[in-house]
């Protein structure tokens, strides 16, 4: 016998937990089901940045050759990559290539601004409306660069901000100084980002997740979906071990696993995983003033409640999230060189999360091309906190036939 149910929401990290939270606003009965523990996986251990500054996606041109000099100095590199020979990950790799041109840029960054820009907007709403309290800072995101050649490159990525009219300001040696004191003396300039914010996203997910149960949505952790059988087009039961669900609808938001998910549907969803660590320190004597992003390093720095979080590396390929004790103190020892940070640090907690990457750079947001009543919300990669909330709001406006008021056709499934 197969539980029936309304809405089902496969996976509970920050993309299927706002999917939920939409859903039931709308009105819909939402069951979300986890193979661990909704809201504690990916999205919790991130830097918490909410960027809608982050227009240009992943693939882009220059990043190919920037990655494989990167890969010439292993010890600093922000970048890995996995070797494998395995098919689908290979043709991840011709694809992700393909795409790092200025057409692709052109292209995905109207998309992306507007679900940035709506995501911000719908942060501060929720927070507002459910009484949040997660070290939400609206201060923007700051820069910092100790070489010229960066502190340029920086400077450029600031013209196309203001070219598509959003806030970026460049701040000289001094200005840097006076905005961030917690800036060692090496840091020779900085980008504010003053339209960006954080969160702990922890303790954000958190809260989301017991909102939505008291919501009503019946949220089942340690879930993992086993299989889904279809019948002429539709989803009709969805497996786990212990029991199986006939939903109405089914809404795919597994990140990094969602390819293995619909594995047997004659789906192609071009994921790979993106591997990155971070480490949150306790009992900091000098706590930034806001959320930075360390410039020729790129590691992310965000103070939380009494807290440090530091985060770094992309490693394309990597599936594991077992943190690795070198890349940790690798990436400590990054944002040493650009802030004040005590010898030794109190280190509450080291992790690594998956980024669910696509080869073009956009999130896949709408219904399957094959299935009539599955919805994609899935590959947001370096994103998928920052977008949650517009992305959960998009699937809620798909599935009750809402306009969402900007264009989303380019996040439909692109790869058939
Ligand atoms: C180091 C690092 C720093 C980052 N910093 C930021 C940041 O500052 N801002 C930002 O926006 N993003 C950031 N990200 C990216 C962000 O964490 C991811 O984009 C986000 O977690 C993706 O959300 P998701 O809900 O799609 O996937 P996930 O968070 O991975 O959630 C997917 C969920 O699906 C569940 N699941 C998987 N398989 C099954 C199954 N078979 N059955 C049931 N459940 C299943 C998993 O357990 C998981 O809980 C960072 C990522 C890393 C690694």
């Amino acid at each position: 016998m197969a539980v029936k149910t309304d809405v089902l929401v496969i996976g509970g990290g920050p993309i299927g937990l706002h999917c939920a939270y939409y859903l039931l606003k709308a009105g819909r009965g939402v069951t979300l089901l986890d193979q661990a523990q909704a809201g504690a996986g990916s999205g919790a251990g991130n830097a918490g940045h909410i960027v809608p500054s982050h227009i240009v996606p992943l693939a882009a041109p220059g990043v190919i050759s920037t990655a494989l000099k990167w890969m010439l100095d292993p010890p600093r590199s922000p970048f890995g990559l996995k070797w494998s020979l395995q098919p689908a990950y290979l043709a991840w790799l011709i694809r992700f290539a393909a795409a790092c041109t200025e057409t692709n840029v052109t292209l995905a960054i109207p998309p992306l601004k507007a679900l940035g820009l709506l995501s911000a907007q719908l942060f501060a709403e929720i927070i507002a409306a459910e009484n949040f309290d997660c070290s939400y800072r609206t201060n923007g995101l700051l820069f910092l660069y100790k070489t010229q050649s960066a502190f340029e490159a920086g400077k450029q990525e600031a013209e196309i901000l203001h070219r598509h009219g959003l806030p970026a300001e460049v701040l000289e040696k001094t200005a840097v100084h006076e905005r961030e004191p917690a800036a060692l003396e090496s840091v020779i300039g900085g980008v504010d980002f003053s339209g960006d914010a954080s969160l702990d996203p922890a303790h954000y997910l958190r809260l989301l997740k017991a909102r939505i149960v008291q919501m009503g949505a019946q949220v089942h952790d340690y879930t993992p979906v086993t299989g889904l059988e279809t019948k002429n087009g539709t989803i009709t039961r969805v497996f786990t071990p212990t029991e199986a669900f006939q939903p109405a609808l089914v809404v795919l938001a597994a990140g990094a696993w969602s390819p293995q998910v619909v594995r047997g549907l004659r789906l192609n969803l071009p994921i790979q995983p993106a591997r990155g660590y971070s480490l949150t320190v306790v009992g900091v004597k000098n706590l930034p003033r806001g959320a930075l992003l360390l410039g020729e390093r790129k590691v992310a720095v965000t103070p939380f409640e009494g807290k440090l979080r530091i985060t770094g590396r992309l490693e394309i390929g990597e599936m594991s999230t077992v943190p690795n004790p070198l890349w940790i103190q690798r990436i400590e020892s990054a944002a040493r060189e650009y802030i004040q940070l005590d010898q030794p640090l109190e280190i509450e907690e080291t992790w690594a999360g998956l980024r669910p990457t696509t080869p073009d750079g956009l999130p896949i947001i709408g219904f399957s091309p094959r299935h009539k009543n599955l919805l994609l919300a899935t590959g947001h990669a370096m994103l998928g906190l920052s977008l949650a909330p517009a992305t959960g709001q998009v699937v809620a406006n798909l599935v009750m036939g809402v306009d969402s008021g900007f264009d989303i056709r380019p996040f439909r499934l692109r790869w058939l």
